[in-house]
This record gives C-alpha cells, structure tokens and sequence, in this order.
C-alpha cells in the first residue's frame, strides 16, 4: 500500500510539472497560457501524449476541447453513456500552476490508478479537457464547457477582442479551428452519464473547517453593477469645501457600506454574501481637480439568488441616502445578473461518502468562482470537489496544493469512477 501511495505522488509530481511545460514548479513570474494561446495548445499537446502513452482515444472537437477517453473492452458498451471528469489547462497571465491543471491531472491520475489495478470499466470514462475557461485574455470565460453543453452563442460573441485587438474569432482560427462550426461541438444529453471536476479551493474554508476537502452542492454566479456618480468639477484650491460635489467622496462611503453590510449579511444568512467594490474610475483623476465622475464596478456573489436581488435593493437606497448627503446623482445600472447554479445533490452526496470511506473529512460548501462544471451541469448530473490550496492563494505563482492533496483527489475520482462505471452497476 505505501509503495503505491509513493509511486502516485511521484506520477503526479512528474505530470504536473509536463502538463505546465516546466521542470520547477517556482517559476516567480508564474504561468501564463492564455485562451486560444500557442502556449495553451502546447498545454494540450502534452496532455494528449500523455493520454495516449496511457492508452486512451483522443479527439479534439470543434470548440477545441480535447477528449480522452478509455473505451470499455465489450465494444457493445462503447455506446454506453460516458462517465466524465475535466478542468482546463489555460491559465491567466502569470497565473499558478494548480487551477484547472490539479483537475486534468487527478483525472489522468485515476485512470492510471484503474488501469494498474485491472479495473474494467463498464462505461467509457473520459477527461475532457476544456478549452479557455478563464476570462483573462477576452471578456468571456469557460468558451469550451459552453460549447459542449449547448449554450453558446458564436455570433455575440465573435467580435470581443483581447488586449491586442485580436478577436476571439481570430484567436480561435489561428489554432484552425473552424468559429463557424463551434456550436458542433454541443454534445447529445445521451453520451454522458455524469460529470465531476476537481478543482483547487482557491479559498481557505476548508483548511478552517478543519476538513480535507470540499463537495460543492452550487456555483454562486455574480450580480455585478455599475455605479456611475455624477458631481461637479471644480478647481482644488480655490472651491469652498461646503461647497463641493465631490464624486469622489460620495464614491467613499458607499463603498465602505458594500463591504460592511455583505459581513453583517452573511452572518445572518443561512448562506454567505460576498461583496466587492472592484473597479473604481475617477475623472478627470487630475490632482488639481475635484473628482466630476466616478464609475464604480460591484460585484455580488452568493448562491442565495434572493439574497442578492436584496443587497442590490440596499445598493440603491443607500444611493439614493448618499445623493442627498453629498449633492450628487448615482446611476445604478445591473449589468451582470446570472441565476446561481445547484450542482446534482445525489452525485455530491455519492462524492461525500466516497471521501469519508477513505477516511478524508468532507466539507459541504458551494463555489464562490465560476467553472466549467456549472455549464456541464446544465446538460448532465455534475459535481465538483475542491482540494485545499495554500493559504487560499489563486491567480498567482505561488499558487500551491500538495502531493497529498492532489493523491487525496485522485483517491476520491477513483471511487466515483469505480461507483459510476465500474461492473457492479
Ligand atoms: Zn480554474
């Protein structure tokens, strides 16, 4: 048993070191592998040769996802539902190596597990590897997942640009893929029986609830604002301070109140509310002028749908308190208002009790991010669970999960692809 304990960890410690093209996982300038990049292609490369030396099918489909799959030996069961596990290999510009790699790589680390083991699957078992999950390079995440589950929209989205002007129609063709074919990549209800992906936490409710790792029954998807303030330029030195409109000022304590009023939300609702002042522009930002213009960006997060809708309603009145106080008109608009997403009770339930049987302490929580999950979870039975990651640190090279954490992983994906796939079914 510890000799195989050993020789997963060192499967993993190789594996994720080829999945992020490096030989040091302390790289100070991190990873980037943009979507639609050469660099996430290169990503993908390396997770087909590794598929394949492990004797899977691969295919690459229209949306440029990447498919592995170990079909099962009675080719009469080839047809059979598949059951599925993903994450992504695409990274944000000096970003970490674990979001989304931890996913493919635990992934690829069961069937390795299965396969020493003579395991034989009754049905086809993939991991599928998503292309551009993140929203980094274009002002749209998860293209890949969207695509697989049937609810993209190439048209609106075709024109969005990176920071370099390129399209996502452009970026997407320069990896010769077809943009007019993506929405083929929508795959039948029928062709998968479950999906789950493994993620790292990027957050640190499991390490304080004293847990192992995480089981998501949701996905907490934003409300976000945009809060334009409307004052009066005037000179800094030469306008009496009882006589200002100052955008900036008003900007201050509505700010302060976002944050206050989501802590003492939270502690009074069954679920939490996350709340963010986040984009802040001032104009004319000139230091010797009184701040005219503020636009203010808010993002809202919590998988309490209702609850939400009311701190919106609380944004507005203390809006509407703080244009009186300050002489000043805000303009609240809503220009992100996503429903939350339930993950599949029973398949997170199945994942909880495959965990514990391994003797790991679970914790049930929800996902305050966003992943491909929530979009396979429109078609399919989808799960998630998290691994801890240190000190909760995402979106940075020194993001970090340890071996044993990644082996924890690989234990629980081997229990659900046993349950799901395996002859007893
Ligand atoms: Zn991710």
């Amino acid at each position: 048993m510890k000799q195989s304990v050993i020789s997963t960890e060192q499967w993993l410690e190789e594996h994720l070191l080829q999945l992020n093209l490096v030989e040091d996982m302390n790289q100070p300038n991190g990873f980037s592998r943009l979507g639609y990049s050469p660099e996430e292609w290169e990503a993908h490369d390396i997770f087909i040769q590794i598929a394949e030396k492990m004797g899977l099918t691969v295919r690459r489909d229209q949306a440029g996802n990447v498919i592995a799959r170990w079909n099962p030996v009675n080719a009469g069961n080839t047809a059979l539902p598949a059951v599925s596990m993903g994450s992504h290999l695409d990274t944000v510009k000096g970003g970490g190596g674990y979001d989304g790699v931890a996913g493919i790589l635990c992934a690829l680390g069961a069937i390795k597990v299965l396969k020493e083991e003579g395991f034989e699957p009754t049905h086809p078992l993939e991991v599928i590897c998503f292309a551009s999950e993140e929203s980094s390079r274009f002002p749209i995440s998860t293209i890949g997942s969207k695509a697989m589950s049937g609810i993209i929209n190439p048209k609106e989205l075709q024109d969005l640009q990176d920071a370099f002007g390129t399209t996502v129609k452009q970026a997407f063709e320069s990896r010769g893929l077809h943009w007019g074919s993506i929405q083929y990549a929508e795959r039948e209800q029928n062709e998968i029986k479950s999906f789950v992906e493994l993620h790292i936490e990027q957050g640190m409710r499991i390490e304080h609830a004293g847990a192992e790792f995480g089981v998501a029954t949701a996905v907490a998807c934003p409300i976000r604002l945009s809060i334009q303030i409307e004052g009066k330029m005037g000179h800094t030195g030469t306008t009496p301070m009882g006589m200002r409109q100052d955008a900036l000022v008003a900007a201050a304590p509505l700010i302060t109140f976002i944050s206050e009023k989501a802590e003492e939300l939270s502690k009074e609702s069954e679920y939490p509310i996350v709340a963010t002042a986040s984009t802040l522009t001032v104009q004319p930002n000139a230091m010797n002028v009184i701040p005219g213009t503020v636009m203010l960006g808010v993002d809202i997060r919590s998988v309490d749908d209702s609850l939400k809708e009311r701190f919106k309603i609380m944004i507005k009145e203390k809006c509407q308190t703080i244009e009186k106080e300050k002489d000043v008109t805000i303009k609240v608009e809503t220009i992100v208002h996503n429903a939350s997403i339930h993950l599949n009770r029973e398949l997170s339930e199945k994942l909880k009790k495959i965990g514990e049987s391994l003797g790991y302490s679970p914790l049930v929580m929800e996902s305050g991010a966003g992943h491909d999950v929530m979009n396979m979870s429109k078609k399919w039975p989808s799960s998630l669970i998290f691994i801890k990651c240190r000190d909760g640190l995402s979106h940075h090279p020194k993001e970090h999960a340890t071996l044993e954490d990644l082996r924890i992983g690989v234990e629980i994906l081997v229990g659900y692809l046993q349950q799901e796939a395996g002859n007893d079914r």
